[in-house]
């Protein structure tokens, strides 16, 4: 059985009045957390100073805060303390004082406690570098690694929103730049872990087009402040990066949600987001009020409730409390009917998926909770925690988040559709002209970046006005379409383009093909369509549809070039084929 004892700090005598209570228990089964805010190297001092003199040799781990839990309440600029004595568990301390290498740290707190085998692991990290917040990925993955059967839990320390300076302690010592570890070992031990998020993703969806790391310089192809002002309003863009924290974006990775705030905007006008990106990742703008957080709060009490708690923690982001106010109790308050409650508002929680993995969140409230017994009393029955009234609210919120996504997913398919329609020729169903212009302008000038080589293949139906005036022209768009399946199946690499340039002539785009494999290919178009045997009785080349085909490979000096010039070196080599007696192939390479 643990026994857990919140004290709201005010001085000392506090702490005397729980000394008795400790009185002979061994002090390695105790651990004292600290979440303050009072968050100045001198207060730390003191108060760790305090601490010690009073529980000498007990484990203290503790942070500074940006807002305090104490059972159901919600404090601020106070000093809260859990003290948990615990039966059957041991207890050990750990001090890190590296943040310049998050891996580094890792190592030395997963190789500090691998012996040691906690069940548990809180781990308060600094929140702040160079006044931005940290992102703790590597040492959270670093640290899974090595104790993959821990349950990590913690958050990153805070300085009521300041931005300047966040401290992390132990029994041991304090840092401005390191990681304070309490490691929790016995096989009563019974460890649970919640996480609630609650932002939900709304509006259109966007790619991540230009980044670097956590540095990103456009979504969308546009520099990210344009699109904050453009679909979140000025008084949004006017209070950034913080005002981004209310809209954060939410983005799925590996099918959980994650919520990625902006920390900074930079002189350049990119922005600084508290997590890395990849190019091409999609997301969306997300938000969050009061209703969902109660109705993820319900979920998370209602899995808790039938769980053995006699402790419970509480790790959540201050955005949540800036964002929320007084609301933010909705999702505390429910915890703190299972057991003695005590928490802080953080720069960044740790969040453990039993055998899987250890994320860093942002925006998001962890639960962590501790018993040594299975629990012998019924479970607490199950709450329903909006009122008529909220659920009004909420039905509507909900309702409209409903509208806005349905709008959002039709848009973008008839989006998808149109962009579709506009590059497709609708005879032949292959790329456009206009399509064509884009994707060789594009594939031009990757050639030139990669210095690779780029081919084109241009033909041209041979005789076929004479078709047209033999057949009629039904019958020659009929020779078309079947012209255009004849190149569909021979080119099929997702790179490659097939276009109808114009009337009966058709140009082929194959980026970093060289000049034998673009005249093999070549070869087979202009026997694919021999070998389609479509009668033409009045054709001066033979009695049936042929195609003369030009091709172009350059392998040097593209850069000075442009994709027209390609064209025309290309449509030089159809008029060889054609006069050198039509239904062959002429190329060349440069
Ligand atoms: P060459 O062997 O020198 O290429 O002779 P040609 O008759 O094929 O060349 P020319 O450029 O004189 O004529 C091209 C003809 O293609 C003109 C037109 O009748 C026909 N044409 C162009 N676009 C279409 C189309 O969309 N449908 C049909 N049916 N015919 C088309
Ligand atoms: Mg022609
Ligand atoms: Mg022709």
């Amino acid at each position: 059985m643990i026994t857990s004892l919140n004290i709201h700090y005010t001085s000392k005598v506090d702490l005397y009045n729980a000394k008795t209570l400790l009185a002979n228990h061994p002090s390695n089964q105790i651990l004292i957390q600290v979440f303050s805010g009072q968050v100045t190297p001198a207060a730390i001092e003191t108060l760790l100073n305090d601490l010690r003199t009073v529980f000498p040799n007990v484990p203290i781990l503790g942070t500074t805060t940006g807002g305090e839990i104490l059972n159901e309440q919600v404090l601020e600029y106070s000093i809260v303390i859990n003290i948990s004595l615990f039966e059957h568990t041991t207890v050990r301390t750990l001090l890190v004082d590296n943040n310049d290498d998050l891996t580094a740290t890792g190592e030395a707190i997963g190789d500090g406690l691998k012996t040691f085998q906690p069940a548990a692991l809180i781990l308060f990290g600094c929140g702040l570098k160079n006044r931005r917040t940290i992102d703790a990925t590597s040492l959270l993955s670093t640290i899974y690694e090595k104790l993959p059967q821990t349950i990590i839990a913690g958050a990153q320390a805070g300085d009521n929103g300041k931005g300047e300076n966040t401290l992390v302690f132990t029994e041991a010592g304090m840092t401005d730049s390191g990681v304070a570890a309490a490691a929790l070992s016995g096989e009563k031990l019974i460890v649970n872990n919640r996480y609630n998020l609650s932002w939900v993703p709304i509006g259109k969806k966007m790619t991540i087009t230009k980044v670097d790391g956590a540095r990103v310089y456009s979504i969308d192809n546009c520099p990210p402040y344009t699109l904050y002002s453009h679909y979140l309003g000025q008084e949004v863009a006017d209070g950034l990066p913080l005002s981004a924290a209310d809209f954060p974006l939410i983005i799925e990775r590996n099918g959980i949600p994650m919520a990625i705030h902006a920390i900074g905007v930079n002189d350049d006008g990119s922005f600084e987001y508290i997590h890395s990106f990849q190019p091409g990742e999609q997301l969306q703008f997300g938000f969050c009020h009061a209703g969902l957080l109660a109705l993820g709060a319900q979920e998370t009490f209602n899995s808790l409730r039938t769980e053995p708690v006699q402790a419970a923690f509480i790790y959540s982001c201050v955005s949540r409390k800036w964002i929320l106010g007084e609301d933010i109790k909705v999702e505390i308050a429910p915890i703190a009917t299972l057991a003695p409650t005590a928490g802080f508002f953080a720069y960044g929680e740790y969040f453990t998926f039993p055998r899987n993995e250890c994320l860093f969140f942002s925006q998001t409230m962890t639960v962590l909770t501790l018993a040594e017994t299975e629990a012998s009393s019924a479970p607490i029955d199950r709450v329903a925690l909006l009122s008529d009234h909220d659920s009004k609210q909420l039905k509507t919120l909900r309702v409209l988040h409903r509208l806005v996504e349905t709008s959002a997913r039709e848009i973008e398919s008839i989006n998808a559709k149109l962009a579709e329609l506009a590059n497709k020729d609708s005879l032949t169903e292959l790329s456009n002209r206009r399509h064509l212009d884009e994707r060789l302008e594009h594939e031009f000038y990757r050639a030139v970046r990669s210095v690779g080589p780029i081919s084109l293949i241009m033909l041209d139906v041979d005789c076929f006005k004479l078709f047209n005036d033999t057949y009629g022209h039904v019958e020659g768009d009929n020779c078309l379409r079947s012209l255009a399946g004849v190149l569909k199946v021979i080119i099929h690499r997702p790179i490659d383009v097939v276009a109808r340039y114009g009337g009966e002539e058709f140009i082929c785009v194959l980026p970093a093909t060289c000049f034998n494999g673009a005249m093999l290919i070549a070869e087979k178009i202009r026997a694919g369509v021999e070998n389609l045997s479509i009668a033409h009785r009045s054709s001066i080349v033979v009695n049936f549809v042929t195609v003369s085909v030009g091709v172009i490979t350059v392998e040097q000096g593209l850069e000075d070039m442009s994709p027209e010039y390609l064209i025309k070196l290309c449509d030089e080599q159809l008029y060889q084929a054609k006069s050198r007696g039509r239904n062959q192939v002429a190329g060349i390479a440069l």
